[in-house]
């Protein structure tokens, strides 16, 4: 990648992976809002930052280590780094969610990227790491396999192509995402979908016109 390009944060992968025009908004126009969940989310990670390093039988654990990727301009902060043994160490990251455990791959992208960053910054391989959901009080274990690495790298390629281009794309087809999401009101999905669908059906119509 090139070395002008943009950092990006972590947190911002899982907004482009649950919805690009998410991360357009917030990331290129700079917009937010905050609703129930992200207020609920921005206080468990408060009180997670809160708590200090400390050292439980051979496992060391850091809370809110920062991170960077040079290769992937990539950086942010992993919620916990569990940290076990003399070299040959073994790392593992932690990222704390509000919510309960998702069926689509947004949470593990975030935690593989941050996984990536480590990777590069301590000359290791990780492969493993958790995410911990407050809601169901459950840790789910993450394999960092190649088909997660090669969604991560998609998201971010994605991410940074996008920003580059300044563009805000249309809402996401998935309906069903708008519900939960912070930005709906400004977003106003419904009328872009109208507004596309009937330019699509204008423009349609004016090359029907003019081939005949
Ligand atoms: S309201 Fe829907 S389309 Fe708009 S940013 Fe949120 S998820 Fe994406």
């Amino acid at each position: 990648m090139s070395a002008d390009k943009q950092l990006i944060m972590l947190s911002a992968l899982q907004h482009y992976a649950y919805c690009p025009r998410q991360f357009a908004l917030i990331h290129i126009e700079q917009v937010w809002a905050e609703n129930f969940f992200t207020a609920h989310g921005n206080l468990l990670h408060e009180r997670v930052d809160s708590y200090e390093a400390e050292r439980r039988g051979s496992v060391r654990y850091e809370r809110s280590v920062a991170v960077i990727s040079h290769q992937l301009h990539l950086t942010g902060k992993l919620d916990l780094l569990e940290i076990e043994g003399k070299p040959p160490t073994r790392y593992f990251p932690v990222e704390y969610k509000r919510g309960k455990p998702k069926l689509e791959d947004w949470d593990k992208i975030q935690l593989c990227a941050q996984a990536l960053c480590l990777e590069e910054m301590c000359e290791v391989t990780i492969d493993e790491g958790a995410l911990w959901y407050w809601q169901v009080r459950k840790r789910e274990p993450v394999l960092f396999n190649d088909a997660l690495r090669n969604t991560t790298l998609a998201a971010i390629g994605g991410a940074h192509g996008l920003l580059a281009s300044g563009k805000t794309p249309m809402p996401t087809d998935k309906k069903i995402r708008c519900r939960a999401c912070s930005l709906m009101d400004l977003c106003e999905p419904n009328t872009f979908r109208r507004d596309h669908s009937s330019a699509y059906i204008t423009a349609l119509f004016t090359d029907h016109i003019q081939q005949e």
